[in-house]
């Protein structure tokens, strides 16, 4: 199939069912602030930040004029055994932004690769300990932490894993959902209150089964951004550093989602007061301009890998990872512009101040409409559950997607829900667009 001037046959589409989109295909040709403009020239508001990244909004000349400053200055450099300025300059930022002690940044180019490269430092780090027995790695259902082989195993999202079987990391196991479907139907700027038995579910149901002290980390999402939006109960996340700290497990928090702003905080950590030994990033770092990845390590971790070397000689290199865009020097350009920005504008405060904004809209003119289940809403974000159609799972959430999108709104569906989270640049009317658009469409799929 042929395209105006492009075959439309070529490229595999990511996660997108690539028989419907040859029938409709959606194309972008440009893209402004708030706004999309699609192949047929009409105006699409980006309600979902385009995959939770564009904070700032689009086309940011300061985002833009900084990658083509550092484009003629230095294209490209390895970060194998030399380095370039950006890369430090970007490190110190994001380090400085980072709570407590978690000062050492791991640069990747994706929260897939982040993931991983947390997994490994967890293990490298006990073994420099000499606690290499701890191997298992705790994560949490329908959590999702990337597509590569390590975020797939601890991740939890069952359409994401199953094919691929034994090919897991062997060594895995879950906790249990983070939501309560009859006590958490309607959340909207408040952490949900769940019992004792979900806080402590890693101390009384995981750990025994494993014997702590073989247990390398936990690593969870603060907010389950992929399953559509999920909040933690109160309590939830201080137990679990509490229960690790006890057992010496390390506790990972992916903040791909969380991190930079989305919940009126720098990070989840900063909101929920938790600090984390390792926390990941990517998307929002560079506002999605540019692919960027890291992990953010806590010096006690380093300053452990470091000395565990203490007696090999000086060129023996401390830890066996890296990618060849690591620090790449045009997307750490990106990363300093695109912290700047967010720095001038006071960007993370106008995403607190605009989630209640969104919410309140939400749930006004969604709650109550046919097969809607939940609805919650925390900081810029609201994710929306629909009952499923028998036997067709996630068909009604597609459909009623595609219904938005041809009615000028960009929502994401995922599995049954429907979130938006857009870009902190978003103004009340838009806010009201969006929702009043997703309204019509639920009821019109019924
Ligand atoms: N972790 C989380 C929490 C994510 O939301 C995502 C992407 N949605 C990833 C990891 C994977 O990031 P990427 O797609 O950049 O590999």
């Amino acid at each position: 199939m042929a395209y105006n001037d492009f075959r439309m046959d070529n490229q595999w589409l990511p996660f997108t069912p690539n028989r419907a989109f040859q029938k409709d295909p959606r194309v972008f040709v440009g893209a402004d602030g708030m706004y999309f403009t699609t192949h047929d020239g009409r105006q699409i508001i980006d309600g979902i930040s385009s995959l939770w990244c564009v904070g700032a909004g689009h086309n940011r000349k300061a985002i833009n004029e900084a990658i083509k400053a550092q484009l003629d200055t230095l294209d490209y450099s390895t970060a194998f055994s030399v380095s370039n300025d950006k890369a430090f300059r970007a490190a110190e930022m994001i380090a400085a932004m980072a709570p407590g002690d978690l000062n050492k940044v791991l640069f990747c180019n994706s929260g897939s690769e982040a993931a991983d490269t947390s997994l490994k430092v967890a293990l490298a780090y006990h073994r420099a300990r000499g606690e290499g027995h701890r191997n298992i790695f705790i994560g949490r259902e329908r959590g999702y932490h990337g597509v590569n082989f390590g975020g797939m195993s601890v991740g939890g999202i069952p359409a994401n894993r199953k094919v691929y079987g034994a090919a897991l990391l062997p060594r895995v196991d879950h906790l249990r959902f983070i939501h309560d479907p009859v006590n958490h139907a309607y959340i909207h700027n408040q952490e949900p209150v769940w019992n004792e038995d979900i806080l402590l579910e890693l101390e009384n149901r995981i750990l025994p089964l494993h014997d702590p002290s073989n247990v390398a980390a936990v690593i969870v999402e603060p907010v389950a951004g992929s399953a559509g939006w999920y909040i933690p109960p109160q309590g939830y996340l201080k137990r679990l550093r509490e229960i690790c700290d006890k057992h010496g497990i390390l506790l990972i928090f992916d903040e791909v989602i969380t991190g930079f702003g989305r919940l009126g905080t720098p990070f989840a950590s900063d909101y929920y007061g938790v600090q984390p030994d390792m926390l990941n990033f990517a998307k929002a770092v560079t506002n999605g301009v540019i692919p960027m990845g890291g992990v953010v390590c806590s010096d006690r971790i380093y300053d452990a890998m470091m000395g565990a070397h203490g007696s090999a000689p000086e060129h023996a290199i401390e830890f066996f990872h890296g990618y060849t865009y690591s620090g790449h020097p045009v997307a750490c350009a990106a990363a300093i512009a695109t912290l700047e920005l967010f720095q001038q504008e006071n960007l993370f405060a106008r995403a607190g101040e605009m989630g209640p904004v969104l919410g309140d809209a939400a749930h006004s003119a969604i709650k109550g409409l046919p097969n809607v289940i939940s609805i919650r809403s925390l900081g810029l974000a609201v994710g929306i559950e629909l009952a499923s159609i028998p036997g067709l799972p996630g068909k009604r959430a597609y459909d009623i997607f595609l219904d938005c999108y041809h009615r000028g709104v960009l929502v994401r569906n995922a599995g049954e829900n429907l979130v938006f989270a857009p870009p902190y640049i978003v103004e009340r009317e838009q806010i009201d667009t969006m929702v009043n658009v997703l309204a019509d469409a639920i009821k019109r799929h019924a």
